[in-house]
C-alpha cells in the first residue's frame, strides 16, 4: 500500500519571511513546526556532544593541565640544579 501525502494539506511554516514582503512562510513545516529554513538547529547525530564525550574531553583537559603542571615543575628543578651547579 503506498501512503499518498497531500502537501496542501501539511501544516506549514508560518514565519515571518523577509523574502515574501514579511508575510508568512508557506514552506511545509517539519515536527517542529518550521520549515528547513525557519527551523534552527539541526540536531547533532555524530555524538560529539553526548555526555560521555564530554566527561572524555574534560578528563583529558585536566590530564593535560597536570602534564603541564609537572613539565613545569621539572623544569623549575633542572634549572635550580643548574644555578646551583653554575654558583658552585
Ligand atoms: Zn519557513
Amino acid at each position: 500500500m503506498r501512503f499518498k501525502m497531500d502537501f496542501k494539506t501539511l501544516p506549514r511554516c508560518g514565519a515571518k519571511a523577509r523574502s515574501n514582503f514579511s508575510k508568512p512562510c508557506r514552506q511545509a513545516a517539519m515536527k517542529n513546526g518550521r520549515c528547513y529554513y525557519h527551523g534552527g538547529a539541526i540536531p547533532i547525530k555524530h555524538g560529539r556532544n553526548t555526555k560521555e564525550a564530554k566527561a572524555e574531553r574534560t578528563q583529558s583537559r585536566r590530564l593535560i593541565s597536570e602534564i603541564r603542571k609537572s613539565h613545569s615543575t621539572l623544569k623549575d628543578l633542572i634549572n635550580d640544579k643548574g644555578d646551583k651547579h653554575v654558583s658552585c
